[in-house]
């Protein structure tokens, strides 16, 4: 029997599962930006994208916000297409191992000074700054594109967002200068935030991230607009990390539950991908210890378990 998560998933009462997760009153809207603070964190959108670009979603599931660390496997994804060669260079420059550490930790593999994994904040300022383009502003503009073309629609940065990012952002300068001493980051660091700190305030919604994610799911091929964002193989590799990396120190806990490779933000979005079947969007802004969205994880959890979704579960009822 084959598992089609699409047919089960056309019957599901989104609407339900959104009231259901509204009585959750965990965990803490970040504040390491005003921007972020100021968010409302009674906020909960749910998207659900499939095979044929048909969206589902809920209340506030167009509400905006910064993408932020979902922002990751989407760059890691271009980077892997930009250096060609099955992303091999990338490969070579970036880890691929699960730290069990927070996002933001000053840890770079000891005996290359390689960044662990693209999906810590390490990685990813390196990552932004390995696609193409020989200035700041050509990675960015190629960050955008590639970004819109895995969205579907032209995307815009925060302005106020991507400021607080470069002018608060002295734990990841901390972390470009340490990589420069290690001769991992071949760039000026005030250069690699510039990049990095734009491509994190990229404003995206939980529509949004379902199509991104389910561009993600059928091997980097848009199925909203049927534009192949990036080769097949690259997305088996970004798939893969984001199974191991993706929910940072809680990513093992993750996969057992939940069974999907996934990508949490601090402003409160989680994308992950349903191989070949679906894309799912959460937006809501309480975080939990380890800074994935606490409701995202839940609706994750209850989605994967009544749709059968988890990769290495039985086929759905
Ligand atoms: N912009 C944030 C940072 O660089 C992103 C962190 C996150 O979303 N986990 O720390």
């Amino acid at each position: 029997m084959t598992r089609d998560a699409q047919h089960t998933s056309d019957r599901y009462d989104l609407d339900a599962l959104r009231s259901a997760m509204l009585s959750e009153r965990g965990g803490e809207v970040d504040d390491s930006i005003p921007e972020l603070a100021a968010a409302d964190p009674d906020v909960c959108g749910i998207a659900i994208v499939d095979r044929d670009g048909d969206v589902r979603d809920t209340e506030d599931a167009d509400r905006e916000f910064s993408i932020q660390s979902a922002v990751k496997p989407f760059v890691y994804a271009l980077a892997l297409a930009d250096a060609g060669d099955d992303g091999q260079a990338v490969l070579e420059a970036v880890g691929t191992e699960p730290t069990g550490e927070a996002f933001d930790a000053v840890i770079l593999e000891s005996e290359t000074g390689r960044p662990p994994n693209p999906m810590v904040n390490a990685g990813a300022l390196l990552t932004a700054n390995l696609v193409s383009g020989s200035t700041p502003d050509e990675r960015f503009e190629r960050i955008l594109a590639g970004i819109s073309a895995f969205a579907g629609h032209e995307l815009r940065v925060d302005a106020d967002v991507s400021e607080s990012e470069q002018l608060l952002g002295d734990r990841n300068r901390a972390l470009g200068y340490l990589m420069r001493s290690r001769g991992t980051l071949g760039v000026p660091v005030d250069d690699a935030i510039s990049v990095y700190a734009r491509a994190c305030s990229l404003v995206v919604s939980a529509e949004v991230l379902a199509v991104m994610g389910a561009t993600l799911a059928f091997g980097g091929r848009n199925p909203v607009t049927g534009e192949q964002v990036v080769p097949g193989s690259v997305v088996t590799t970004v798939l893969s990390v984001m199974a191991t990396c993706g929910m940072y120190d809680g990513s093992g806990g993750w996969m057992r539950r939940v069974g999907l490779p996934a990508k949490s933000g601090v402003a409160g979005g989680l994308v992950a991908s349903v191989p070949w079947q679906l894309g799912l969007g959460v937006y809501s802004p309480p975080l939990d210890e380890v800074g994935n969205s606490v409701r995202g994880v839940l609706v994750c959890e209850r989605l994967s378990d009544d749709l059968g979704l988890h990769v290495f579960g039985p086929p759905p009822a």
